[in-house]
């Protein structure tokens, strides 16, 4: 007799039951179903030596790739993992190996211990968030890029499986650019906190929110091409979404005119670049722009930024009494900012701790990627006020 367990690899605590285990060769099969333990005992003794195909079918599971088509039905399963085939080596009545081809190796892995005892572990595909609501009348306009923070995507999983944070995702891209989705796309998830975009307010009802498994340094490839197939695959699934609404957690986390908690999220490694070149997201226009952009303030103050407390009404700009510029140079500033989306409350002439957090948020997604001369800190210098420009001029 030969035992057989079944886990799902991104929590390996979680058994996984009613899943179809079956071992066959051209002229012999055993087949048997997982129990609430994960395990199913086959019979083997007919196998003569040899190497033979161990298949794993659990109860849900789907070959589509992750996006709108999985776990979309009004009911849907807990978890849905991918199949899995698996090379298996018998030997005097025992299987004394296991191997899943390389080919096969993003749906699982198979291992066998000194027992003889095989563990598969199946890479899922949906795990069901219950942190989750009506989208009310909203439709989805907009998708949220996140990072979670962290280097390995297990306890962003767990934080969404429970009901302590009352946080979700609709989807999580792990290091490998493997995709768990965890919230249907027909539901709000809670993923955007207190934020604004675009006059919208309740983004969370609006909004897909894809979280990617990061913490510090750059993002690999994988996770770039998973991300930009996934935001394909729900694009055409939802014509509603708007390009320009493909923006990061740090580009509408405000709360009270300071930045979110989540500032810097998914952070300045997140190369914007690679969603332009899609034409997802905020996209630009190329300069050169004229010195007189913003009442000519950079024709006299090349080197100078506008800044918290400069105001219109009092002539306070670059942080000095200066009469001779005329116009209103931060009430043109928060016009372009409110254009291209982000909040900072009524226009007003007054730079205040809502305008510094906007072009805080403006600096975190336009510097990201190594295109920064600075790190983000809320002031408009010569350089910045050509990106807002630059960005003004591509909005549609
Ligand atoms: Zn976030």
């Amino acid at each position: 007799m030969s035992q057989i367990r079944v886990r799902n690899r991104l929590k390996p605590h979680e058994n996984v039951s009613g899943a179809t285990v079956t071992i066959a060769s051209a002229s012999n099969s055993v087949s048997g179903v997982t129990n609430s333990s994960g395990s199913a005992t086959l019979n083997i003794d007919a196998f003569p030596d040899g190497d033979y195909t161990l298949t794993v079918t659990p109860s849900s599971t789907t070959t589509d790739p992750v996006g709108p088509a999985v776990a979309s039905s009004p009911t849907p399963p807990d978890r849905v993992f991918r199949s899995l085939p698996a090379t298996v080596s018998i030997s005097a009545k025992k299987i004394t190996s296991a191997s899943v081809p390389v080919t096969s190796r993003t749906d699982g892995d198979a291992s066998v211990d000194t027992h003889h005892v095989v563990t598969v572990d199946l890479q899922p595909v949906w795990m069901h968030s219950p942190n989750n609501g009506s989208r009310g009348t909203h439709q989805v306009t907009m998708i949220i890029v996140h990072h979670t923070g962290g280097p390995v995507i297990g306890p962003a999983i767990n934080t969404f499986l429970s009901t302590g944070e009352q946080t979700s995702a609709h989807y999580v891209i792990n290091t490998d650019g493997q995709i768990v989705k965890m919230v249907q796309d027909s539901r709000r998830a809670n993923h955007a906190g207190e934020a604004h975009w675009a006059g919208v307010s309740d983004v969370n009802s609006c909004s897909i929110g894809i979280e990617i498994v990061n913490s510090t340094g750059t993002y690999p490839q994988a996770q770039y091409t998973a991300l930009l197939d996934l935001i394909a695959r729900l694009r055409t699934s939802f014509p509603t979404i708007v390009d320009w609404n493909i923006i990061g957690h740090s580009d509408i986390a405000t709360t009270a005119g300071k930045l979110g908690r989540k500032s810097s999220d998914p952070g300045l490694q997140f190369e914007w670049s690679r969603l332009e070149g899609r034409r997802y997201g905020m996209t630009m226009i190329y300069g050169p722009f004229p010195t007189t952009i913003y009442a000519s303030f950079f024709d006299s103050f090349p080197s100078e930024s506008l800044r918290r407390g400069d105001n219109d009404a009092k002539r306070i700009f670059g942080g000095s009494k200066r009469t001779a510029i005329t116009g209103n140079p931060v009430r043109q500033l928060q016009d372009d900012l409110t254009t291209i989306g982000y909040h900072l409350g009524t226009p007003d002439g007054d730079f205040g701790d809502k305008t510094r957090a906007a072009v805080q948020m403006f600096q975190e997604h336009f510097f990201a990627g190594g295109r920064g001369h600075k790190a983000p800190d809320g002031k408009v210098d010569w350089q910045t006020a050509q990106w807002v420009r630059s960005v003004v001029g591509a909005h549609p």
